[in-house]
């Protein structure tokens, strides 16, 4: 069956010796707790090789990784040389990506393969903008970030994903997505993997909601029956809001 997932996203945030200490704290405030979900913390590439050293039972993962294999391409990291340090995760396609970085459902596909193909467990963005959620059109933008960017990979390899629906005028704005429209939108969400690869491979996805989730409303959110989890952007920055997130489940 599916796994819940509770995963931080540190975004641009903390020093080496910052995350180092995050990390550390993190881990050992887990240590002897019993835990009902996969924790993952997702830091800066920077954080990657020395945050590994310091964590057992939590996930790895960067936020971001290149859509070409290797070469002449100055500032970027590629999914081997994540998935060199320990890390086990990469998120791709969050939306402060393709909004500032112009990452493009094409662009995004490419990212998954080469994920893929270096054992890293892609974590997939999708998720309206405000205008589009007023417009009513919500469903069919996600159905075809999903579609464009994951439809052609192989049952095998989409059973690989992890999507995280994150509605754009929550990620960081305080405005949470009330707990039936998450619902709602996971529920089309696997409705669509079931669609294309069949109810079992859809029962299988685990689907996680982003977007100004906290110690407050984690429980509700992750109470839904197609909600698998979050993912976490400034509630991850701190343990005390952190672990309340994690043991929300
Ligand atoms: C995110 O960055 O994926 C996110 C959900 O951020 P926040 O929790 O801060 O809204």
């Amino acid at each position: 069956m599916r796994k819940n997932i509770v995963a931080g996203n540190w975004k641009m945030n903390n020093s080496l010796q910052e995350g180092i200490d995050l990390a550390k704290d993190l881990q050992k405030v887990l240590n002897g707790k019993t835990i009902r979900c996969d924790v993952v913390i997702c830091t800066p590439f920077i954080h990657l090789a020395s945050v590994a050293k310091e964590i057992t039972t939590i996930g790895l993962g960067a936020q971001n990784c290149a859509d070409k294999v290797s070469g002449a391409y100055t500032g970027e990291v590629s999914a081997a040389m994540i998935a060199s340090t320990g890390a086990k995760y990469v998120i791709i396609g969050h939306s402060e990506r393709r909004a500032y970085y112009g990452e493009t459902n094409v662009i995004l596909k490419e990212k998954v393969l080469l994920a893929l193909a270096n054992n890293l467990t892609p974590i997939f963005c999708i998720g309206e903008v405000l205008s589009e959620r007023e417009a009513g059109i919500q469903e069919q933008v996600v159905g075809t970030q999903i579609k464009e960017s994951l439809f052609d990979l192989s049952p095998a390899d989409f059973g690989k994903i992890v999507l995280a629906y994150e509605p754009v005028w929550a990620i960081g704005t305080g405005k949470t997505a009330t707990s039936a429209q998450a619902q709602e939108m996971h529920a089309f969400i696997r409705k669509t993997i079931a669609g294309k690869y069949g109810k079992e491979i859809a029962d299988n996805t685990s689907i996680l909601y982003g977007g100004s989730a906290n110690a407050g409303n984690a429980k509700e959110l992750f109470s839904n029956p197609d909600v698998d989890g979050g993912l976490i952007g400034g509630a991850s920055l701190g343990v005390d809001k952190f672990l309340p997130i994690i043991e929300a489940f």
